[in-house]
């Protein structure tokens, strides 16, 4: 059977950098014989320009009969005065909802080539790898009640719901015992047990799962700690997971810890591993059509598309080794770029991946 994945170029840098890991995979798949067909779709604002919504049926439907989604970015200046409810960010929530990808990965790597490239000290981040697993369709961002009304004495109130159910944390409880378990074999469960309830279950429940995987070693840790710990030593840890917001805010921590947005790649994974795979960066319409956008995060979002959907470790090893080769052959784009190295453009960068890779 054909492995099919759904490639959802997006807006402004999307279709550049997109073009560039396709190249890189379309070459593994005939190299491995991995057995992975493309079809393209449109999203964002390209999908509005051409159909009036930013996720066409068609887009959703073709989504839905994928093993994986490669998305590129969405929105930008044009799309902007849109109604909420047609901008180009809609379609990429309404993916995420529709697929159900409730596990959202996001590793913090930093490539010891661009070391200089962290505000933190080298010997504080150098050969920093941290996974960290946020929960993405549960808790405060989505709980009922919420909203701002007027009180009885006329003063305004604000309200927000964290709330989670127990095969909720159960089930995000799983993705990271298992991405654990093809790592280093250490989680931390980061909570906020001591003050909020619904989190005194997350961390009951995180216990009672791991249980089942008594090879993977898990730690608790307390929101607050974790932000300090992921600034002052961040090699600590491995695997992290934790909720919506506090997700949220720690993997920002922890993408900057790195320094270079145009290196991180993401997952947002279903119960069985299906997955939408995207760098964390936007679609960067101040260098759109330039040709200078850095494309490994793309590329490093397929190396995770092939190990975490279509458990080809071997193919995924490949990727990352000869992303660290081109890094090692000082070719950088501008947005990593420092004296003594070579400016390529972002097809430059995908070639020179390809090259490592033919090598
Ligand atoms: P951005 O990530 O697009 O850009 C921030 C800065 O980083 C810019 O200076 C940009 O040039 C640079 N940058 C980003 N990716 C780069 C790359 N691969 N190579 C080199 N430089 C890169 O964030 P923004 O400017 O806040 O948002 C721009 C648009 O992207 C907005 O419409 C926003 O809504 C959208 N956005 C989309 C996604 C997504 O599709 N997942 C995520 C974030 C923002």
């Amino acid at each position: 059977m054909p492995k099919k994945i759904a490639v959802l170029a997006g807006d402004g840098i999307g279709p550049e950098i997109v073009a560039e890991a396709i190249k890189v995979l379309s070459f593994l798949n005939n190299d491995m014989n991995l057995g992975l067909v493309f079809e393209n779709a449109l999203i964002g604002g390209a999908a509005y320009d051409a159909f009036g919504t930013p996720l066409p049926q068609q887009t959703l439907n073709l989504c839905k009969n994928a093993d994986a989604v490669l998305l590129g970015a969405v929105g930008g200046p044009k799309w902007e005065p849109l109604a909420h409810a047609v901008r180009p960010e809609r379609g990429l929530l309404g993916i995420r909802s529709e697929l159900n990808l409730f596990s959202n990965l996001r590793p913090a790597i930093l490539y010891p080539q661009l070391v200089d490239a962290s505000t933190l000290k080298p010997e504080v981040v150098s050969g920093l790898d941290v996974m960290i697993v946020r929960e993405l369709t549960g808790g405060i961002y989505f709980g009922q009640p919420r909203g701002v009304h007027v009180a009885e004495n006329g003063e305004r109130v604000g309200i927000n719901t964290k709330i989670y159910s127990e095969s909720e944390i159960r089930r995000i409880a799983h993705s990271a015992f298992k991405i654990a378990q093809k790592r280093h074999k250490k989680l931390c469960s980061v909570d906020k047990a001591n003050v909020l309830e619904v989190t005194e279950l997350w961390r009951q429940v995180m216990t009672e799962v791991g249980r089942d995987y008594p090879d993977v070693e898990l730690s608790h840790m307390y929101v607050d700690n974790a932000a300090m710990q992921l600034v002052r030593a961040p090699k600590q840890f491995d695997v992290i997971v934790t909720t919506n917001m506090f997700g949220d805010i720690l993997s920002d921590i922890a993408a900057m810890l790195t320094g270079s947005i145009g290196m991180l790649p993401s997952a947002s994974l279903d119960a069985n591993a299906k997955g939408m795979y995207e760098p964390i960066h936007g679609s960067a319409p101040d260098i759109a059509g330039q040709g200078t956008a850095n494309p490994l995060a793309t590329i490093l979002s397929v190396a995770m598309m092939l190990r975490y959907t279509f458990n080809e470790t071997a193919a995924a090893e490949r990727i990352e080794q000869a992303v660290n080769a081109a890094l090692d052959g000082k070719v950088r784009t501008a947005d990593i770029y420092s004296e003594g190295m070579t400016k390529v453009s972002t097809s430059g960068m995908g070639d020179a991946v390809l090259n490592a890779l033919k090598g």
